[in-house]
């Protein structure tokens, strides 16, 4: 089955088109600027090389028109398309078959993501009008979440609130998650149990997994929640919000877009909220970016601990997502934080680059640890073709 996986933001749409069985990919890209001056679509084809397609992208729809037309250039059948869904809300313990309730659902649940969720749902409102012959499925990310423990998920606030507004810690990077476990569980051969999944890219969450079951993880109500991110707070007193009101004589909207997108690895290197630069930048000496990265470090190793609690115990660990792929620095120095209660990585495994699954631990670590290439567009093209085959 090919299938189309659709990852729409509110000024972009990234697309890729790929083939559930075998993995293959027939072409993927990103449309950018959708609505602002200057739109254009990225894309790349199997074995090729990214082009620049310049076009008016004044709106989702165009933009799905133009994404549909260089797939029709591609001679390869879509058989149904997967949405990503940042937030599920209250209502997806799962995926789901795209209808009218389905949709009007991801609606009512946008004020927990109003970025994403109205942009996401007008794109695949889209798509049933464009194509009506192909099936849509929903992939909310915080669906893999839905089920944790209630001493997880609920938050100590009064319970007419917490009920009123549906404030619970939903999660999020569930598919990720959901594929690393499911990775991992390959690989090892069915004998990991307890996992403590690590997605680290410019956004970061752990989740505790269980049996393949989710039993906490870090990002709360919002993805804001947690790990020190590129440009994202984590985890702070929540007073600190009211402080910067009060005192500081900072806007909500100015708070949050302080929190969201001025903070994290950008605000503690002073240089750049990529990790890539903020390690070249700490090799050299910089003194900021040395503490941005062993902040990082700390909270992660930190972050491990309270996610094994969940779980009373872990056997293995998995570094995946930009930074858990790529970076043997930052894998290094989280492992070594947690080397006191036995987790031990071999250096020369650690250092070695590759695009599979591979075990770095140590002959006598504790816990195995493995680096796991994540595909989120895998994940959602395999819930594709489960709901509508
Ligand atoms: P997202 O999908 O959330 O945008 P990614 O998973 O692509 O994020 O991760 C982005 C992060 O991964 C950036 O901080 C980037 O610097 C880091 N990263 C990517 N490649 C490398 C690398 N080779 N070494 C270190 N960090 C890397």
């Amino acid at each position: 089955m090919n299938v189309l996986v659709i990852n729409a933001g509110s000024s972009s749409l990234k697309y890729q088109l790929l083939n559930v069985d075998t993995g293959e990919v027939f072409a993927k890209g990103n449309a950018e600027r959708i609505g602002i001056d200057g739109s254009f679509i990225g894309h790349q084809e199997k074995g090729g090389d990214k082009e620049k397609l310049v076009v008016e992208l004044p709106d989702h729809k165009t933009a799905i028109k133009h994404i549909f037309e260089i797939i029709d250039g591609l001679g390869v059948q879509v058989d149904g398309i997967g949405h990503r869904v940042v937030q599920g809300g209250w209502y997806f313990p799962s995926s789901a078959v795209v209808d009218d309730v389905a949709l009007a659902q991801v609606r009512e649940v946008a004020p927990l993501a109003p970025l994403h969720n109205y942009a996401e749902a007008d794109v695949v409102q889209i798509c049933r009008e464009l194509y009506p012959e192909l099936g849509n499925v929903i992939v909310p990310d915080t669906a893999f979440h839905y089920d944790m423990p209630e001493r997880a998920w609920r938050y100590a606030l009064p319970r007419d609130v917490v009920d009123r507004l549906h404030i619970r810690k939903y999660g999020a990077h569930g598919t990720s998650h959901r594929f690393i476990w499911r990775a991992v569980n390959k690989f090892s051969e069915g004998k990991v149990h307890k996992l403590v999944s690590c997605h680290l890219g410019s956004g970061a969450s752990l989740c505790a997994i269980e049996d393949g079951h989710s039993m906490d993880t870090t990002m709360g109500l919002t993805p804001l929640d947690g790990l020190i991110m590129g440009t994202r707070t984590g985890t702070l007193d929540p007073a600190t919000v009211f402080y910067l009101q009060r005192v500081g004589g900072y806007t909500v909207d100015e708070v949050d877009t302080m929190m969201n997108k001025q903070s994290g690895l950008a605000a503690l290197s002073a240089i750049s909220s990529d990790s890539r630069d903020i390690e070249e930048a700490a090799e050299k000496g910089d003194a900021n970016a040395e503490l941005a990265l062993d902040m990082f470090a700390y909270r992660c190793a930190q972050l491990v601990l309270e996610m094994a609690q969940a779980m009373e115990g872990f056997d293995t660990m998995a570094f995946s997502a930009g930074i858990g792929e790529n970076s043997d620095d930052m894998r290094a120095r989280i492992c070594e934080k947690l080397g006191w209660m036995g987790v031990k990585i071999d250096a020369q495994k650690n250092a070695i680059r590759s695009d599979e699954i591979r075990d770095i631990s140590a002959e006598d670590s504790k816990i195995r640890v493995l680096v796991v290439p994540t595909n989120e567009e895998l994940m959602i093209a395999m819930d594709v073709q489960e709901l509508l085959s």
